[in-house]
């Protein structure tokens, strides 16, 4: 193996770190910690245990956390009313409501109803739009925390070819956007894309979001690029593996990510993250 592994678990452990140390700046000063409301609808395995990882990761840095449970069969309406509520408590800085919604409730309604500075989560239409404007405010987590293990290469991004693989409003449009703000050129692929082994093959940074096990191959890997693979798929085994077939991808490539312990911690981490700067924003704003 020549890559060097570009370890999640342990940059976002600085990063929950340094959150923790500017909370206790803020509530030895006297003002309230920051303040996140996490939504969940229904009784989703998968949502449950994203939603339980979240606010441990809140208490763990001291935040105030409040998790709300609502029934399957909730109506939209009842959502939008709780929203509106969160919405104007001056304690929540965050509000995050968990996806997939059960088939009643419309997701893009639910999403545009939270108050942009409180869009932790980064999708509302608003803060998606300064994404793409160059002028961003609240940015998805997950590419967002990419962007940070990616600094922590040390490698200049400004020139870069990257390929994105998926095109999910929550991983790949952001991530797109993202590296096109570093100045990299971005080729964005997905299910109709042509040729998409030649595109990996003449990419210096490829980012896998798609969701199937070992999609993409260490033969498609460029000779020192860097492989992050966003892909979370559990195995037979029941084991948890990414998109990227890690064993040949790491022969090759320069730096590559783990899954589990990979990009999963950095998307927590950036939430927290997002949650102190909506805190901020707030404070600012009085
Ligand atoms: P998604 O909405 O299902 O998007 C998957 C993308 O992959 C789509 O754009 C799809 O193309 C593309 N795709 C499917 N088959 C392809 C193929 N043969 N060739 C090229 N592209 C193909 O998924 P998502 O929400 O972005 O999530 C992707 C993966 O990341 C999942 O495993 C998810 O669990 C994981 N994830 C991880 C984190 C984390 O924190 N680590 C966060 C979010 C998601 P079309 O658009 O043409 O259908």
């Amino acid at each position: 193996m020549s890559a060097q592994i570009l370890d999640g678990k342990a940059i976002a452990a600085n990063l929950r770190n340094t959150i923790q140390q500017e909370v206790t700046v803020i509530t030895g000063s006297g003002q309230r910690p920051p303040g996140l409301a996490v939504i969940l609808v229904g009784d989703d395995p998968a949502s449950q245990v994203y939603v339980r990882n979240k606010q441990k990761a809140c208490e763990e840095v001291g935040f105030l956390s409040e998790l709300i449970r609502l029934e399957p069969d909730t109506k939209e309406s009842s959502l939008l009313a709780l929203i509106d509520e969160l919405n104007r408590r001056e304690e929540i800085d965050g509000i995050l409501v968990q996806l997939p919604l059960p088939d009643q409730i419309d997701e893009e309604t639910i999403i545009e109803r939270i108050l942009p500075t409180k869009d932790v989560d980064g999708f509302h239409p608003y803060n998606f739009g300064r994404l793409a404007l160059r002028m961003p405010l609240l940015r998805p987590c997950t590419p967002k925390g990419i962007m940070t293990m990616l600094e922590y290469t040390g490698m200049e991004l400004a020139g870069k070819d990257a390929v994105i693989i998926g095109q999910s409003n929550i991983v790949g449009r952001p991530m797109a956007l993202e590296l096109l703000m570093a100045r990299c050129t971005i080729t964005v692929c997905h299910s109709r894309t042509k040729n998409l082994s030649d595109k990996i093959r003449a990419a210096d940074i490829v980012v896998s979001a798609v969701g199937r096990p070992g999609f993409v191959q260490g033969n498609w890997i460029q000779p020192g690029a860097t492989v992050i693979d966003v892909g979370i798929n559990r195995q037979e085994d029941g084991k948890l593996c990414g998109d990227v077939d890690f064993a040949s991808a790491s022969k090759v490539a320069s730096w590559i990510t783990p899954v589990p312990g990979g990009v999963g911690p950095m998307t927590i981490a950036t939430l927290l993250e997002n949650t102190l700067q909506a805190t901020k924003l707030h404070t600012a704003a009085k």
